[in-house]
């Protein structure tokens, strides 16, 4: 029976893999060329909450009802939740393989905190809260984390978005370092049929860094100190990756996945200021300075609409009998949702060329809406432009962001290479998306494929 080793690498770039430093890449370019490999789609929202959660569970996200980050609890204009693993109610891949008693290792993978008893092994992820919090089942791998580490177990980069550069790397590959240990340490005692870790350096390392190495770049200057920053980082991964590839014998399927891919952010729309000057939202009074939408005094009799910040934006309407202080005719919802969403897609860049962007509506592109969804899903300019949530920038386009310095935006596309030792792959593959991650490793596995999951299984 075959085995399964998965190793996410969060937001990695087919292009940079598959192109730019593939001959860098000594050990991914072997599975690639044994294997199959290719562009792996990414959920709407593309990011990683809830794109991890998808790929493992075939569910969209509207069936998960999880649209993000964070999530709206009801109906208020306050009230958010945080995504834990809490949100997934339903079986991700390690649920279904253990209760059919093969063993699973599950480290880092994205919305895994709180941990749940598998039939094995699980480290929670980069959402834990801290090092104090009970980030391992069984309890008693914590302590073994502890003995391995010297220093605290690091669980996420603390602080991505910072200036402060030199300190940021070192945090990066601090953290690598100690994935790397513990990868190493549970390859080498712990028996399984099934394991996966997942790396946050490279999402925060192309947020960090991007500026420096992409000519694309508004902001890039050639020779700086930090031109090869990303791609090096790359190259240590790859070597890590050689050595737990050490471990595994022919029975032992490879699967390498990005939960999204990644691409030079070009600006950011401020979405409220923008929602402000069409006329659809309303302040008691101006904000003095860059202030966030939770922080202003919002006319709520008078707004029709508002949005948040983020890779992407999400608006929500204030619907007459839904929202506390809707004024939205629930008959009209309709007209002004598609409204906006010809508003939307009209925005243009600083020069006035038409950005592209696109919006939503969760039940066009979900098979359920659970939870509560935004009323519409945005990506301006096909994700090259972020959305700026913050009020008082009286400008719609902006070139600093509201949450910290960063470099990039999530790319649609992430990458998947798919590396059987006892079959030959086909080189570059096609296309496939998060969903058919799941029924894949079910049927590498041999186990039944549950109705309901919305991927289809793909082989070597
Ligand atoms: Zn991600």
């Amino acid at each position: 029976m075959r085995k399964v080793f998965v190793i996410g690498l969060d937001c990695a770039e087919p292009t940079l893999v598959f192109d730019q430093w593939r001959a860098h890449l000594p050990n991914l370019s072997r599975l690639m060329a044994g294997g199959t490999y290719g562009e792996l789609t990414s959920t709407i929202p593309a990011i990683t909450v809830p794109a991890w959660a998808s790929m493992l569970s075939s569910r969209d996200p509207g069936q998960l009802g999880c649209y993000g980050f964070r999530n709206r609890a009801d109906y208020t204009y306050e009230n958010m939740t945080i995504a834990t693993a809490r949100m997934i109610k339903v079986d991700r891949v390690w649920d279904i393989l253990s209760r059919l008693g093969k063993r699973v290792i599950v480290a880092a993978v994205p919305q895994t905190y709180p941990v749940r008893p598998v039939n094995g092994y699980m480290i929670s992820c980069f959402l834990t809260p801290s090092t104090q919090s009970q980030y391992t089942y069984p309890a008693e791998l914590k302590g073994e984390i502890e003995a391995l580490i010297p220093g605290e177990y690091m669980v996420d980069v603390p602080q991505f978005r910072t200036d402060n550069k030199e300190h940021l790397l070192q945090q990066i590959y601090e953290m690598a370092d100690q994935q790397h240990q513990v990868v190493k340490y549970l390859l080498s005692t712990k028996p399984w049929d099934f394991f996966m870790h997942v790396d946050m350096g490279v999402d925060r390392i192309h947020h960090g860094f991007w500026k420096f190495f992409d000519p694309r770049h508004p902001l890039y200057e050639p020779g700086n100190p930090y031109e090869n920053a990303i791609r090096d980082y790359y190259i240590y991964l790859d070597g890590q990756i050689g050595e737990w590839l050490q471990w595994l014998d022919d029975d032992t399927v490879v699967l390498v996945v990005s939960d999204h891919g990644a691409k030079p952010m070009m600006g950011g729309i401020a979405f409220n200021e923008w929602l402000k000057q069409e006329g659809y939202l309303h302040l008691e009074y101006q904000p003095e300075g860059i202030v966030p939408l939770e922080k202003c005094e919002v006319d709520w009799d008078r707004t029709l609409a508002w949005g948040s910040g983020g890779y992407y934006a999400r608006l929500f309407l204030n619907v007459k009998g839904r929202e506390p202080n809707g004024i939205i005719d629930p008959a009209d919802y309709e007209r002004v949702r598609d409204e906006l969403r010809d508003k939307i897609a009209a925005i243009t860049d600083p020069q006035g060329v038409n950005l592209g962007s696109v919006a939503f509506k969760p039940e066009e592109i979900y098979q359920e809406v659970n939870g509560i969804a935004p009323d519409l899903i945005v990506y301006f300019g096909n994700l090259s432009w972020r959305s700026v949530g913050s009020l008082g920038l009286n400008r719609i386009h902006t070139f600093e962001n509201d949450t910290g310095p960063d470099d990039a935006n999530h790319a649609q596309e992430g990458l998947y290479i798919l590396f059987d030792p006892k079959a030959h792959g086909q080189g570059p593959g096609p296309r496939r998306h998060v969903t058919d991650i799941a029924p894949t490793i079910l049927e590498l596995m041999g186990v039944p494929i549950p109705s309901g999951m919305q991927g289809q299984p793909f082989g070597p």
